[in-house]
């Protein structure tokens, strides 16, 4: 007898994955320029040299045990300083190395602070859309997931909605600005409103509500302020990777800050330290800790992702596809030109456009457009796109 739960997740691959590998049989057999592959978040922008620079350094430089040794489970003291005073300098924090464990990118963040965190009975909210995953950790960590609908036209919180979703059951909050699918950013007002609002339910319901940012976006914003939520409400974890700002996602390196300010902190730490530990994940990659330490305050060039923002979301809009302009991520949300998405994406294959419908995100009806690639991708699928909307009347 085997866990039928997790026999049904291996079984039904995330649908991202799904075209992900049918991409790769097309390209098999037409050749790889000719397939239009919007399906995943691969950013193809390059880490930058600082990042190879720093490796060809440590491998130069530094012995065995200490590249690919083990380091503390929590992760290497000096990569949680580093990690630690970057933070200071750009949001005037005060983070020490203690607040942080480091983790095999957001994923495992994620999975370690609902571990951490879920008692039975325990219910999670997050805003629709939201990335398909949130779903698989809530769910297996012994939660419940309860999505929340965001403001129709905008995909900014919808706080009558939030305020009905509230329970005394909701233990926290997952929120994901840069949002992934649809670019959107919470403003600092959207983000003052939801602390308020969570201090008065906490206080109302005797125990605290959390907020759990998951964060691998947030260098990714195209002139909008991202609030960094620590600083508005105390009861914050922060889910950090490294795969998107470095380009690094193969390379599985993130972290959890647990804030001196939460209430509990050093019980909520050692339960962080406690789930990582029984789901296997001490001690990231020594390697990539030690690049981090040296290149945290860093990021790639993302002027490519803004270049094909501009393009895609002008080109798009204008062939008659409706969708929110992003601010950040590097994610188009559209809306699908007939009701089904799933019957729109099959369509879009007809003209080798690989588009990930919406239904996993909580939003049936829209289509995902990973923008992450190649600008000349995007220059040479225009035509596909254009084509898609005329045989919709467009
Ligand atoms: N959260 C969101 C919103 C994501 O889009 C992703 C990956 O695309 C993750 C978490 C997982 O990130 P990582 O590769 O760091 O595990």
């Amino acid at each position: 007898m085997i866990s039928e739960t997790m026999c049904r997740l291996g079984k039904h691959k995330s649908v991202i994955r799904e075209i992900f590998e049918y991409s790769k049989e097309r390209a098999a057999k037409i050749g790889a320029e000719n397939v239009f592959d919007f399906s995943l978040g691969n950013p193809n922008v390059p880490a930058p040299d600082s990042v190879k620079d720093t490796i060809r350094k440590l491998l130069d430089e530094k012995d065995d045990l200490y590249l690919h040794g083990y380091t503390s489970a929590q992760g290497d003291a000096d990569t949680r300083q580093a990690v630690a005073e970057d933070l200071n300098r750009r949001y005037g924090t005060h983070f020490h190395a203690d607040n942080f464990y480091m983790t095999c990118g957001a994923a495992a963040s994620l999975k370690i602070c609902l571990t951490a965190l879920t008692v039975p009975g325990d219910e999670f909210l997050t805003f629709a859309p939201y990335f398909p995953e949130y779903q698989v950790f809530v769910e297996t960590a012994g939660a419940s997931f309860r999505p929340v609908q965001t403001e129709e036209g905008t995909f900014q919180i919808d706080f009558e909605k939030l305020e009905a979703a509230l329970t005394e059951h909701t233990k926290g909050i997952l929120v994901n600005s840069p949002n992934n699918p649809s670019g959107v950013i919470f403003p600092e007002a959207a983000v003052q409103k939801l602390a308020e609002l969570l201090r008065e339910k906490s206080e109302a319901y005797g125990h605290p509500i959390y907020l759990i940012a998951d964060e691998p976006y947030r260098e990714l914003a195209y002139g909008k302020d991202v609030p960094y939520l620590t600083k508005y409400y105390d009861n914050t974890l922060v889910c950090y990777s490294y795969s998107k700002s470095l380009s690094l996602p193969g390379e599985r390196i993130g972290y959890i800050l647990v804030p001196d300010e939460l209430e509990d902190c050093q019980d909520m730490y050692a339960a962080v330290c406690g789930a990582g530990r029984a789901l296997g994940y001490v001690c990231a990659p020594s390697l990539f800790q030690h690049v981090i330490a040296a290149c945290a305050g860093q990021v790639s060039d993302l002027g490519v992702y803004r270049e094909n923002r501009e393009l895609l979301y002008g080109s798009l809009t204008e062939y008659g596809y409706e969708c929110v302009y992003p601010d950040g991520a590097f994610y188009l949300f559209v809306k699908a030109l007939e009701e089904d998405a799933n019957a729109f994406c099959e369509r879009a294959k007809k003209y080798e456009l690989l588009l990930v419908p919406g239904d996993d995100f909580g939003a049936p009806g829209y289509v995902r457009i990973a923008y992450c690639v190649t600008t000349h991708q995007i220059r040479r699928s225009l035509p596909a796109f254009r084509a898609l909307a005329e045989e919709y009347g467009k």
